[in-house]
């Protein structure tokens, strides 16, 4: 198989497109991202190379050059790495297999502009080529293949490719940028230098340059440009903030600095090195959870790269943080599958999780502004741990805030530990309310009595609040209760009174069992409010009605279940409703006390214009 002309896959094709169409900004992300490949190339044959040292028997000192020509117009970067074959081209280079690709389009052809910076979060790296080339040409030959194996790629990114057959005398991979008419600054040493001190300086393989004489490259005189040191393994108090910075942008393809990081040793029967960072903001793939291959923590073992371990070395509920982990004592010629059912591996994921969680518990004590920061952009990740990791729930729990009937607003967040702190005399429970705003939240009816007595409630209203409760039964000791749910009076005098009242109201609620009849399942007399009329109560197992609502939104079975309605017999409406004499205006009275706490419950009106009638006719008198 000779020459042959190839059309890109539409995906890459679309990509390409908006590429070259819309990276305006910071260009010269390309060069990092070329790099970064050129890295992995070199990782992928280290590793490779332990099963069969044949691989870099003629040449073992890994590396990745750069070059320019001023008269042609060049820039090359070589790799003496893996390579690629034929098919290999094809795959990597011609189609897209990260499904996150998808994610990318919408991103850059969304409103925001998507920074350049952000393509390698996406595994569309290599295309950023073409930001600044208008021809971009592959040499690439498999380490172990023959020389007459080489692979020639070119292509001007305007939706076909080349394939040819050509002889390559070393292994590993050429991409040669033929830039575009007005990206001659990229021709120049000293930028292409800073970039790499840039973007790249801690790159564990040395990059080189040739040196510059006169604008010319010498090719008989090679310098290494960058630290080419394995940050992680240098001592803690030899690195500087600046170096662990440009080290997780590089890492995480991100512009942002990381939040905070914590670097760590641990010698003995086992020992590894951990260097885990937190983002400022969510990578890209955050949100598509666990239905992709988690990247972000890669595992070395004695520095060198083993593969991609993120599930392997992190619970799901931390995948925001990126790192490396490098490991002393594991076998070298790990798979996957020994990796997850190897031991040692789950010391280490346990050590991981609780630097990372000692980490967030230092910022959250030391600097709760960059805290609130990191809770906006992760807490609702974090939540998930609550119900995924039952060995760390005390300390997750510690971690979250929530907007409070003593804060003022959905901002004004309070741990549980304030809540605690602030409890009243005689309070044995932590209290809260779900609903699907902060707004429904704070004006519950099922809090009154609670705000009354001066006893502060949490206000819950993240779609995954639900959810977690459901797995926090308490905390220090404490019994977390939903203000709507279960049994109320709250002391013995609260009984006493309670149940007096029920029973002065026993004729009034049996008239209004009778009126709602199979709408309800029960109506008695609340100790749950002081100013509203009615509300609805929940049995201890019972969902929320405003997540019930939601799910059948979404298509999803709920089985239904009969309300508990609860009233106030102090109030005016329910007086009136006990002295009407007219059995119709009565039902009426009755269907709007259950349609009122149903509304502020969250719940589907099962009949809105039958209420709007009813509405109208008690308004109209
Ligand atoms: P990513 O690096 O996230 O996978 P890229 O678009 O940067 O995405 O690269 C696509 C693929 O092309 C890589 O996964 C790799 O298989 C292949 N590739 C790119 N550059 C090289 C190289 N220098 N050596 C070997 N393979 C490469
Ligand atoms: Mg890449």
């Amino acid at each position: 198989m000779s020459q042959e002309t190839r059309k890109f896959e539409a995906e890459v094709a679309q990509v390409l497109h908006l590429v070259t169409h819309s990276l305006y900004s910071h260009k010269e992300i390309f060069l990092r991202e070329l790099i970064s490949n050129a890295s992995d190339a070199c990782d992928k044959l280290r590793f490779e190379a332990l099963a069969d040292a044949s691989l870099t028997a003629d040449d073992a000192d890994l590396r990745i050059q750069i070059t320019w020509d001023p008269d042609a117009r060049t820039i090359s970067v070589r790799d003496n790495g893996i390579g690629m074959t034929r098919d290999e081209v094809v795959a990597n280079i011609g189609t897209i297999a990260s499904s996150g690709t998808r994610r990318y389009l919408e991103a850059l052809s969304g409103e925001q502009k998507a920074d350049a910076r952000l393509i390698g979060q996406f595994g569309v790296g290599f295309y950023s080529a073409f930001v600044v080339a208008d021809k971009v040409t592959v040499v690439t030959r498999r380490a172990g293949q023959p020389t007459s194996a080489g692979v020639r790629w070119e292509s001007d990114g305007k939706g076909e490719y080349t394939l040819d057959e050509t002889d390559i005398a070393e292994r590993g991979t050429t991409v040669v940028l033929h830039l575009k008419a007005d990206e001659d600054e990229f021709l120049k040493a000293w930028q292409l230098r800073s970039l790499v001190k840039k973007y790249s300086d801690h790159v564990a393989f040395p990059i080189r340059m040739p040196k510059d004489t006169d604008g010319k490259p010498d090719p008989t005189e090679w310098e290494t440009v960058n630290s080419a040191s394995a940050l992680w393994s240098r001592p803690k108090s030899e690195i500087t903030d600046d170096e662990y910075k440009a080290f997780y942008k590089a890492l995480g393809h991100d512009f942002n600095d990381p939040l905070a990081w914590t670097h760590n040793r641990v010698e003995g029967s086992q020992s590894f090195t951990t260097l885990l960072f937190v983002p400022e903001q969510p990578p890209f793939d955050l949100m598509m959870g666990g239905r992709e291959e988690r990247k972000g923590l890669k595992l070395y073992i004695k520095r060198v790269f083993i593969m991609d371990a993120a599930e392997e070395l992190l619970p799901n509920y931390l995948r925001f943080v990126r790192g490396v982990v490098d490991a002393d004592d594991l076998p070298l010629n790990v798979s996957r599958e020994i990796l997850q059912q190897n031991r040692q591996l789950e010391k280490i994921k346990a050590a991981c999780t609780k630097r990372v969680l000692d980490l967030l518990e230092k910022i959250s004590r030391d600097e709760p502004e960059k805290f609130a920061g990191f809770l906006s952009a992760f807490g609702n990740t974090l939540k998930e741990g609550i119900v995924e990791d039952a060995s760390n729930r005390e300390r997750i729990a510690k971690l979250l805030r929530f907007a409070s009937t003593k804060g003022e607003g959905a901002a004004k967040t309070v741990s549980f530990d304030d809540y605690i702190g602030r409890m009243v005399v005689g309070q044995d429970a932590i209290w809260f309310v779900t609903a699907d705003s902060y707004a429904a939240a704070a004006g519950s009816p099922q809090l009154e009595a609670l705000k009354a007595k001066g006893i502060e409630v949490l206000l819950m209203f993240d779609r995954v609040d639900e959810w977690m409760l459901g797995y926090l039964n308490e905390y220090d000791g404490k019994r977390l209760r939903n203000v709507a749910k279960g049994e109320f009076p709250l002391d013995e005098a609260d009984k006493a009174k309670q149940e007096a009242a029920s029973k002065d109201a026993e004729p009034l609620i049996e008239r209004a069992k009778g009126l709602l009849g199979d709408r309800v399942g029960d109506v008695r007399v609340s100790a749950r409010l002081t100013d509203s009329p009615s509300c609805l109560a929940l049995s201890d197992y019972e969902m929320a009605p405003h997540l019930a609502r939601l799910l059948r939104e979404a298509g999803q079975d709920v089985p239904d279940s009969k309300p508990v309605l609860e009233v106030n017999p102090e109030h005016a409406l329910v007086k009136r409703l006990a002295n009407e004499t007219d059995d119709a205006k009565a039902s009426d009275l009755a269907n709007l006390l259950l349609e009122q706490a149903e509304i502020t419950a969250g719940a589907q009106l099962a009949d809105p214009a039958a209420f709007v009638q009813r509405m109208n006719r008690v308004l109209l008198g």
